[in-house]
């Protein structure tokens, strides 16, 4: 006889992961069914804010490479806007490591992982979801949608209304010791590097991981300016690794995030930070509430699709929305104005030396205005 899962998630990254492992710990029956084989890369700049639940952090210590405590901001020769932070700020991973230990934890909570698997095809009906992956036909009362930008169950539902951008990066290994010493701890941002958008370097264990995020873009730009982003930086002669590009949708409404027996989670349903390209948070966060939407409604009878909607409004959007704003003016004055601004007497005056109390991390610290990012400065 065939066995009905509870749930069959679609998708083993950050969002399928942790929705498989809350319904599996509320002991549901769960299928996570995973085209890939793990570890694989997925492009990624694996930072991870607070954003990111504290016991969560504790449980991925083992795979974080870096923990940064000072955040740079480069808007040009003479202004380097430095946040020193109390504390972590961002921890940093690779994908590879991070996504192979939260499926893990979720196998561990009882789902059943299916690697090498891709969803193809897709037939839901009153009573549940039939999915066909790898030739094999699969049945559960709920499909969730974990397959990230590309996946097929987020394309094939819901995804009229999003709007994309796309990241470009590499891995850049040093060419001498001692190389990487400048960057330890540390995160840059470079807002130089395009209008609509920015370049960054997240330092790892082996490499710096340094890419260029961008809003409307096309691949060839968005290669340039990766290449002259590097130049600037001297990393030139350094091995590099990539590039490795990936489109990031994002959306401002949760219509469509769910229909029917049908949840999307994560960069599946555009659950991203349009400004930065940040989504694990919310991929975590999204798993998470579908999970436990879907535990509800089999608890209840009332259908899953608008417990679901109604928490991604107000937990999720909420966050993504206000930075959405935040950055459209950042994006409406552009990085010559906003550098002039920052390297301005006020600008210092106002922000030099400033202690600032918790701030997105959630840590204290100092906000100081510097001419160069540090590693610049050597
Ligand atoms: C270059 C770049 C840098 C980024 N940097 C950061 C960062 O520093 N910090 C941050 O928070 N966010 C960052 N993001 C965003 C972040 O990578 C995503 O938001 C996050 O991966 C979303 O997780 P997810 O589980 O929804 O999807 P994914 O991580 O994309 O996982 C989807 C999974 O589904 C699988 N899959 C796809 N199709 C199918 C199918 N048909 N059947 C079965 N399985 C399928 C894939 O193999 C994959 O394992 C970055 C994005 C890009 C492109």
């Amino acid at each position: 006889m065939e066995t009905i899962y509870d749930v069959i998630v679609a998708g083993a990254g950050p969002a399928g992961s942790s929705c498989a492992r809350a319904a599996a710990a509320s002991g549901l029956s769960v299928l996570v069914l995973e085209k890939d084989t793990f570890p694989r890369l997925k492009p990624c700049a694996g930072g991870l804010t607070s954003g990111v639940d504290p016991e969560l952090l504790a449980e991925i210590e083992p795979v974080v490479h870096d923990r940064v405590t000072v955040v740079e901001v480069d808007f040009g020769p003479g202004s380097t806007l430095v946040w020193e932070g109390g504390g972590t700020i961002v921890r940093t991973t690779i994908r590879e490591e991070l996504d192979a230990l939260l499926a893990e934890l979720a196998a561990s909570a009882g789902a059943r992982i299916e690697y090498g698997l891709r969803v193809e095809l897709i037939e839901p009906d009153n009573e549940g979801v039939s999915v066909v992956a790898g030739g094999s036909s699969w049945r559960g009362r709920h499909l969730v949608g974990a397959d990230g930008v590309e996946g097929t169950v987020g394309r094939r539902w819901g995804r009229a209304r999003l709007a994309c951008g796309g990241a470009i990066y590499v891995r850049a290994y040093p060419d001498a010791s001692g190389r990487l010493e400048p960057y330890r701890g540390r995160i840059l941002f470079d807002l130089r590097t395009r209008r609509r958008g920015y370049g960054w370097v997240f330092p790892k264990r082996d490499h710096l991981n340094v890419g260029v995020y961008g809003r409307p873009s096309t691949g060839r730009r968005l290669k340039d300016e990766l290449r002259s982003l590097l130049e600037s930086l001297g990393l030139s002669s350094w091995r590099i690794d990539g590039p490795f590009a990936f489109p990031v949708a994002a959306r401002t409404d949760a219509r469509d995030v769910a229909s029917g027996r049908i949840l999307l989670v994560g960069d599946a349903a555009g659950l991203t930070d349009p400004i930065t390209g940040e989504g694990i948070p919310h991929a975590i966060a999204s798993g998470r509430a579908a999970a436990e939407s879907i535990v509800a409604s089999l608890e209840s009878s009332d259908p899953a699709a608008p417990l679901y909607a109604r928490r991604v409004a107000r937990e999720i959007l909420p966050r993504i929305n206000a930075l959405r704003r935040a950055g459209s003016l950042y994006y409406a004055l552009g990085p010559r104005v906003t550098g002039t601004i920052a390297r301005s007497r006020i600008a210092r005056r106002l922000v030099g030396g400033r202690r600032v109390n918790g701030g997105s991390a959630g840590n204290g610290g100092r906000v100081v205005v510097r001419d160069a990012p540090s590693h610049r400065r050597q």
